[in-house]
């Protein structure tokens, strides 16, 4: 297989080991580094559309989109003349600016259960916030998280944390206080009779159960049915604050996010990613009552240097534009169905036994025998395969995530041709596995 291989990666490997003297790993965030494909990393010079070109000349349909920010596709020409206009007028200023409002109305006027919005730097803050804004509106120090959902690296959240912990096979971190995570109580994803059980066990103690709708940090996990349904139950029964961590699924699975499709209705919902268009951008927002906790209105303390700058806003106003004009998640799904007709094809050909997890512009393509529901089953995937599918994918100019354990993602730049051409690539290289 190693002889077919047109794509070569010298310079890549070059600038990788300079790097590995420099940065811990070579990089700036673990899953980068590709410990989980047991290679190196791909450096990459530029990005246009649909494709990704490597310091080595090599071209990419890229299906990683920056971990999902990239959902028009890169240098998108709005976007691109927003951020060039506002760069004129400075970088950032620490004072308030219009942009913030009119990213916020573009958010709120999305997702119906957001009435008012704080925005921050990263979904780590996002996440970390959102937990102390429901610790301050409650006055209760519990929360509950799923086993392999990823909301960041605070030290409360790390905590069977999936994706990166998953790949590096890392319980938990060093660093991370056993009083830190004292008040994380971590249940199996899809298992609401454990959830129930916890407010059972302690009624008056839970501040609020986080969740990703859908479970994006350890592959792909979708809600079974009643799932989310019953935490909205649960939590108002008891009297805490379900948070949805919409980073990856918001103006991803719908202009709404999951919880439009689900007619669910969370009292946080934290963003990230796609709201940023491409640079650093995290918010959390929800019930007005709830968000009027938050400094200077309310007693609960949280501030940004950076947090609101011109530059990010002008990336997402562009962005959520782009997003709200009629049609772009219909042509989503289009693409996501006609990429997942054709993988499920492929599957059926090569008598493969992986299963294909999807939703919206996002899937992921596990070698497990039995469809994956959570974190267990998802540990039963063949990362060995994955690997070798990996490298092999690479090779015929197809960037996927370097982890068995992290979704792909489709943007709108990916053509019917593209994703086509992406079929005929997984069939080749599966028809090599088989
Ligand atoms: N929540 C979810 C669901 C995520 O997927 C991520 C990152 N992939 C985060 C939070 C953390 O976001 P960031 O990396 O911007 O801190």
């Amino acid at each position: 297989a190693d002889a077919d291989r047109t794509i070569r990666h010298p310079r890549s490997h070059a600038l990788f080991e300079e790097a590995q003297t420099l940065l811990p790993g070579g990089v700036n965030s673990p899953v980068r580094a590709f410990r989980g494909v047991g290679g190196d990393p791909v450096f990459i010079d530029r990005a246009e559309g649909a494709y990704l070109y490597d310091v080595d000349g090599n071209r990419y349909l890229d299906y990683v989109q920056s971990w999902g920010p990239m959902i028009l596709g890169h240098v998108y020409p709005s976007v691109l003349a927003a951020v060039e206009e506002t760069a004129r007028r400075g970088f950032s200023f620490g004072a308030p600016t219009q942009a913030e409002s009119e990213l916020a109305k573009l958010v709120i006027g999305s997702v119906p259960s957001v009435e008012m919005i704080r925005f921050v730097n990263s979904g780590t803050e996002a996440t970390m916030s959102a937990l102390r804004l429901a610790r301050a509106y409650t006055g209760r120090s519990k929360i509950i998280k799923f086993s392999g959902c990823y909301h960041g690296h605070a030290d409360m959240l790390l905590v069977q944390a999936g994706s990166g912990v998953a790949t590096l096979g890392l319980p938990d971190s060093p660093g991370v206080p056993a009083e830190a995570t004292a008040h994380t109580l971590t249940v199996a994803y899809n298992d609401a009779n454990a959830v129930e059980q916890l407010f059972h066990t302690f009624p008056n103690d839970i501040a609020a159960i986080i969740v990703e709708p859908v479970a994006a940090n350890m592959g792909l996990v979708l809600p079974q049915p009643g799932f989310l349904e019953r935490l909205r139950e649960l939590t108002q029964k008891y009297h805490a604050l379900l948070i949805f961590d919409e980073v990856m699924t918001g103006f991803r699975v719908a202009l709404g996010g999951m919880q439009q499709r689900m007619g669910i209705t969370p009292d946080v919902t934290c963003f990230g990613k796609i709201i940023g268009g491409g640079l650093p951008v995290g918010a959390y927002g929800g019930r007005r009552e709830v968000m009027q906790q938050v400094a200077p209105l309310g007693p609960m303390y949280q501030a940004g240097t950076l947090s609101g700058n011109p530059l990010a806003m002008a990336a997402g106003i562009a962005t959520l534009q782009e997003l709200r004009k009629p049609g772009q998640y219909e042509k989503l799904e289009q693409k996501s169905e006609l990429l997942g007709e054709g993988i499920t094809r492929v599957l059926h050909d090569t008598g493969i036994n992986a299963q294909l997890q999807r939703i919206g512009a996002m899937f992921c393509l596990y070698f497990a025998q039995e469809p994956v529901t959570d974190y267990a089953s998802a540990k039963r995937s063949d990362t060995a395969l994955f690997s070798r599918y990996f490298w092999e994918m690479l090779a015929r100019g197809v960037y996927l995530p370097p982890s068995q354990f992290e979704a792909c993602f489709i943007s709108l730049a990916l053509e019917d041709a593209m994703l086509e051409e992406t079929v005929q690539s997984v069939e080749f290289v599966l028809r090599q596995l088989a």
